[in-house]
């Protein structure tokens, strides 16, 4: 067979696209078996892992030609949210390159990513380069839905497959904020916000609804709905924002409402993700009530999807909990932490020279990511965790809405930019 490995980037991002791993819905396995048959191509030996049938992980170490130096994983996960075809303008599992775009789902969340390792493994071994230290690759299943059969899994029930891996790298992070000039600054995660997401429910009385209503529930909710998002939370600046807001000034900034007015003004279309890095978010997401025009429900509900920022989790119960008012009432679906990683090191040192080697004059600064990642997972076992999938975007694209977007895609050149960054980093 024609050894994969020898396509370029934007090929293999375009193959792992076409094999639909929506999460639910479908399953990891054929992109698993794309991938494995790729590093066995390139001399590697890969191992699958599978806790549930068909959700599958793929795991190789390349060995470094020092074992006594603290090893790197890199990690990234096969499965995709779901797409809604009728919403796209060309097939969600097409992997049509076209435009100078490999467009697709999964073409920004993360087939991207997993393209640029494996093609940047093929870059080093085609140039004869092995690592200088331990290179653990990790794709994994099951990252949309939590992990728990993926990065979880393998952290609970294989923990040996990561021995001395001393830092991880994966979504989302490594792209430039500001659009490329003499200057460029690229933001490296080293954090993610934790998740609480609440059911918040209101009762009343069921009736008939030609008649004067006694208690309708959804009036109600509509009020403590209001209540619950209307305002937006206090700031939380934390070292990290601080630290990308003076990068962004080119000078030192302090002050909350500064950082806060930079994030805002000098990052386009990153503003909405950077500037939830420095409050909590309450969002609704999802509501529900009744069954039949003609009558009056009984109860009505509510979800929220609540991040709060390392350290900032009691806000945010507070402020459900003073939200409430008299009749609601609030329940916690799901609870996951924060990650944090210090970002002051030899991993934050040895990125931003791997940024600077393929664009010199780079200036990376780091970050709280507003989502979660498959890091909570690998910060367990003591891993210094950071998102890192370097890209070099175009001015005006905006890189933050094709996460779970419709017409999401990637472009082709920062696809190769990612390999060439990558590829250093690898080989450091
Ligand atoms: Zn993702």
């Amino acid at each position: 067979m024609t050894a994969p490995g020898r396509k370029p980037v934007e090929e293999i991002c375009s193959d792992l696209i076409r094999f639909d791993t929506s999460n639910p819905g479908s399953h990891e396995r054929a992109a698993a078996e794309y991938v494995a048959t790729h590093l066995s191509d390139s001399g590697l030996d890969p191992l699958v892992y599978e806790q549930l049938p068909r959700r599958t992980n793929v795991v190789a170490r390349w060995p470094g030609r020092d074992p006594s130096l603290p090893a790197l994983l890199v990690q990234g996960h096969l499965d995709t949210v779901p797409a809604d075809r009728a919403a796209w303008s060309v097939d969600p599992h097409s992997g049509e390159i076209a435009d100078g775009h490999v467009w697709g789902r999964g073409a920004v969340d993360m087939k991207n990513a997993v393209a640029m390792t494996l093609s940047a493994v093929d870059a080093m071994v085609t140039a004869g380069r092995r690592p200088n230290r331990d290179i653990v690759l990790a794709f994994l299943a099951d990252e949309e839905t939590g992990g728990r059969h993926g990065a979880g899994f393998l952290v609970e029930r294989h923990r040996e497959l990561f021995d001395g891996c001393q830092a991880a790298i994966g979504e989302v992070g490594g792209f430039n904020v500001t659009p490329p000039r003499d200057r460029t600054v690229f933001a490296i995660s080293v954090a993610d916000k934790g998740l609480r997401w609440y059911e918040v429910r209101e009762r009343g009385i069921a009736g008939h609804g030609s008649m004067i209503a006694e208690d309708n529930p959804i009036p109600k909710l509509a009020a403590t709905v209001r209540r619950l998002v209307s305002a937006d939370q206090p700031l939380a600046v934390t070292e990290p924002m601080r630290a990308l807001a003076s990068r962004l000034a080119g000078h030192e900034v302090d002050d909350p409402d500064e950082v806060h007015t930079l994030l805002a003004t000098t990052t386009g279309p990153f503003a909405r993700m950077l500037v939830a890095g420095i409050r909590n978010t309450v969002n609704v997401t999802r509501t529900g009530a009744g069954y039949k025009e003609n009558v009056i429900p009984g109860n009505a509900w509510a979800r929220f999807d609540c991040r709060f920022v390392p350290g900032h989790e009691d806000a945010i119960d507070d402020h459900i909990r003073t939200g409430l008012g008299d009749s609601a009432t609030a329940t916690l679906l799901r609870r996951s932490p924060a990650a944090w990683t210090d970002h002051d090191g030899e991993w934050f040192d040895r990125m931003t020279d791997a940024l600077c080697d393929v664009l010199p004059g780079s200036e990376a600064a780091p970050f709280v990511f507003s989502g979660g990642t498959d890091n909570k997972w690998f910060r367990q076992l003591g891993m210094q965790t950071f998102g890192f999938t370097p890209m070099l975007l175009p001015p005006g694209y905006d890189y933050p809405a094709m996460f779970h977007g419709v017409d999401e895609r990637c472009p082709v050149d920062a696809l190769r930019f990612g390999v060439d960054v990558l590829t250093g980093l690898m080989s450091r």
